[in-house]
């Protein structure tokens, strides 16, 4: 039996390090598991923020320009209300 520190388990602190840097969200698609590197810019009124804030990935999020990213659903309503010709921002 022994106490030599060198034999003691690494990784730990480094672990604990990894914990605590910054939140790491996960995409919000179903069955998506990469990591989330945006967020739904879908205006929703009610929200202390103002949008929709879904995290999402690069895969799941839908540019509808530059700088706006929608998830799924806010990007199905947004081409659903387009293609009859109303105002999808409303
Ligand atoms: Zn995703
Ligand atoms: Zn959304």
């Amino acid at each position: 039996m022994t106490d030599d520190p060198k034999l003691q388990p690494k990784g730990v602190v480094l672990f604990a390090c990894d914990l605590n840097r910054g939140r790491k969200v996960d995409c919000s698609s179903p069955g998506c598991t990469n990591r989330s590197t945006k967020q739904c810019d879908h205006v929703v009124t009610g929200r202390t923020t103002g949008t929709c804030d879904r995290p999402l990935c690069d895969r799941c999020a839908w540019e509808q320009k530059p700088g706006v990213d929608l998830c799924i659903p806010h990007a199905k309503r947004y081409k659903a209300l387009k293609g009859r010709g109303l105002d999808p921002n409303r």
